[in-house]
């Protein structure tokens, strides 16, 4: 039976990337969506594109920072595809702000979607993968998370976060053949870096060894090892994709 990899925030970016390389590589993909307008402005297409490649796809939608929601889409992907074998927990936004100015909405938005909902998914998947005893749960951090950002309090301290939930994931779930890493991109051209200012996408540049910003497939790859039977006895790490800036 194929195996199938549950993807959050797979309409578009990194996550629609990683969805694509996963199906090329034979899974079925469950493409996590946060609403209709997600769903119908790429979500379906991610999920086209997917089965265009020979598996079976199918968009799944939930808001990632619902527990319940996280449930009920945990149960449904479980009951359409039989497995569930790899969950990315790749779904995040950014509301950047100064420590001083940043409003607690602020805060709370970026923690409760970026940080929240791994632990709303890994709770509720890691259940159907302890009782598989198998599976691969591959968290998307971020280099802010390991080296801190000024202007990011909020998408540091979550992305810091899920590199503590990486290292206890893999430590509790070890045991029952579950492996969990973390993968901390740099800057890679999506719609989220797309919005930073001219000034700090000069700035940034100087910093990045390889000269460029890094493309969503080349964070897909690193993810894909990391599902795959190759990475088995790699668990517990964070794999930083930068293009040598923070070093
Ligand atoms: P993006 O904005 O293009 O995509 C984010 C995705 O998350 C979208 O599909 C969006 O709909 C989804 N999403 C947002 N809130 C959600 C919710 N509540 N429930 C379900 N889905 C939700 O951004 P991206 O650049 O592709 O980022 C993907 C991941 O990579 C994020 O976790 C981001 O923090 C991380 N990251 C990105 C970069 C970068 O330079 N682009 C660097 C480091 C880390």
């Amino acid at each position: 039976m194929a195996k199938t990899a549950l993807i959050t925030g797979a309409s578009q970016g990194i996550g629609a990337c990683i969805a694509k390389r996963l199906a090329a590589d034979g899974f079925n993909i469950a493409v996590n969506c946060r609403g209709e307008w997600e769903q119908e402005n790429g979500g379906n297409q991610v999920a086209e594109a997917c089965r265009a490649l020979g598996v079976e796809a199918e968009c799944f939608l939930c808001d990632v920072s619902d527990f319940d929601a996280c449930a009920a889409m945990t149960k449904a992907v479980k009951e359409r595809f039989g497995t569930i074998d790899v969950l990315v927990n790749n779904a995040g936004i950014t509301k950047d702000g100064l420590l001083v100015r940043m409003s607690k909405e602020q805060f709370d938005a970026v923690t409760n979607v970026n940080y929240n909902s791994v632990f709303n998914m890994t709770r509720h998947v890691g259940g159907v993968m302890m009782r598989q005893k198998s599976g691969h749960i591959i968290n998307i951090s971020s280099v802010a998370g390991v080296y801190g950002n000024p202007g990011q309090i909020n998408y540091s301290a979550s992305k810091a976060g899920i590199i503590g939930m990486t290292l206890t994931t893999a430590k509790e779930l070890g045991p029952r053949n579950i492996t969990c890493n973390a993968v901390a991109p740099g800057f890679i051209e999506t719609a989220m870096t797309a919005e930073l200012p001219e000034k700090v996408r000069e700035e940034s540049m100087k910093l990045v060894s390889l000269k460029r910003y890094g493309k969503p497939e080349e964070v897909a790859s690193v993810v894909a090892f990391l599902a795959s039977d190759d990475a088995s006895y790699v668990s517990g790490q964070v794999i930083v994709v930068d293009g040598a800036m923070m070093m």
